[in-house]
């Protein structure tokens, strides 16, 4: 019965075009990497990935990861509240406290296992019954799912429709206000206005949730994030951050006042109950963050600056000859090619993929409907040479492409 339903269900996504598919990837993260049954095991050029600064595969930092295993072992062992919570968990949180101290007066930060078990603490541990959520709609799943969690109320405004969102709070009588916002949002590429987010939040009182997922390594002069980029300092921010993308390794953070980061170790139940990060991870991740911080990762991030004003560039010319496409307005590595419906995102996507070229398209629920897309994604690793093809590429399939 559950298998014929499931099966029956399985076919309806076929139908519409809404079936995803898993691929092992046979090399590591790359702009070159291989694929199970794809092209012939050639390796296909990606530009799909989150590792921004081309840090997932950096021989250092390997180096690094296999001291932390010599020196800390495998496993942590248990939960942060019982003895998980190892030397380097807490190396990794001091050296992020220096970073947000310019950006939340007094930060403390905290390591979490991943994003997604971040954004659920941070939800259900601040969204209790006294606070309303005001959540914009193109937040990423985790927050929508942490919302979903949360006691309290959430409002949900149009994306980046910050009257909206001042209504809501005129409107709101609970003691506790959340915005609760991407910094970057990860299927468009934009930036929250943060400087007016903040001002609304100074305006009524109320506490920013920031999910800084793709802004980390990414943005500021010291690859601090949205934050630094804005040059904004407030106790009201509540900064998410993940160490599985630019980072180039896996994890996250909260960073915020002591009081947020003290409520969140007695109160989130994904910090509690789950076994502490391995120890030999958050060993090479203090290795990741003072090399994102320094020289190599300015440099990284001019040469990332690079690519994507190459990129920009160039598919300014393709939209400008294909009537319905549309360019996200971007200034980050997540480039969205918006053609509509989610056959010719498809048909794209498979058309550049015979010429050897990996761009994943995504389609709803990950996008609103009619929004499907070609999800470009550059790292510091890629060359300009490679941009090029992918541009060649494009106009390629672009004729191809009703
Ligand atoms: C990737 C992502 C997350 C989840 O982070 P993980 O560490 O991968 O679980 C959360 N928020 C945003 C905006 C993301 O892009």
């Amino acid at each position: 019965m559950l298998i014929e339903h499931l099966n029956r269900r399985l076919l309806e996504l076929d139908a519409a075009a809404l079936r995803r598919r898993l691929r092992v990837a046979e090399s590591p993260c790359e702009p070159l990497q291989a694929f199970e049954g794809e092209h012939g095991g050639e390796p296909l050029l990606a530009f799909c990935s989150n590792d921004y600064l081309g840090l997932a595969h950096h021989p250092g930092l390997a180096t690094v990861l296999a001291e932390g295993a010599r020196l800390w072992g495998t496993g942590s062992g248990a939960s942060h509240l019982v003895s998980g919570h190892l030397r380097p968990h807490a190396q990794v949180e001091e050296l992020l406290a220096r970073w947000f101290e310019p950006h939340i007066p007094h930060a403390r930060a905290l390591l979490m296992c991943s994003g997604y078990m971040a954004n659920l603490a941070l939800m259900t541990a601040l969204g209790d019954g006294s606070a309303t959520l005001f959540c914009d709609k193109l937040n990423h799943a985790s927050l929508i799912d942490g919302a979903r969690l949360a006691e309290g109320e959430v409002k949900r405004y149009a994306h980046g429709r910050l009257d909206v969102l001042e209504s809501q709070l005129a409107a709101c009588t609970t003691p506790i206000k959340l915005i609760v916002t991407d910094a970057v949002f990860s299927m468009d590429g934009d930036i929250a206005d943060l400087p007016a987010l903040l001002k609304l939040a100074e305006k009524f009182d109320a506490w920013i949730v920031l999910d800084d997922a793709h802004g980390l390594g990414v943005l500021g002069l010291h690859g601090h994030g949205a934050l630094e980029h804005f040059e904004l300092r407030s106790e009201r921010f509540i900064c998410m951050g993940t160490l599985g993308k630019a980072a180039g390794v896996s994890g996250a953070f909260v960073a915020a006042h002591p009081a947020v980061i003290e409520w969140l170790v007695q109160k989130a139940r994904s910090y509690i109950y789950t076994t502490a990060m391995p120890p030999a991870l958050a060993h090479v991740l203090v290795a990741s963050l003072k090399l994102i911080g320094g020289n190599e990762g300015r440099v990284r991030r001019a040469r990332l600056l690079g690519l994507i004003e190459q990129l920009r560039t160039g598919l300014r010319t393709l939209v400008s000859v294909q009537p319905g496409w549309k360019l996200g307005e971007s200034a980050t590595a997540i480039q969205p090619l918006i053609v509509g419906d989610n056959e010719t995102a498809l048909n794209l996507s498979a058309a550049l993929r015979r010429q050897g070229l990996y761009v994943p398209a995504m389609r709803p629920p990950t996008v609103p409907p009619g929004t499907a897309r070609l999800r470009i994604t550059l790292s510091a690793a890629h060359t300009p040479a490679q941009v090029q093809r992918l541009l060649q590429a494009l106009a390629q399939a672009m004729g191809e492409t009703p």
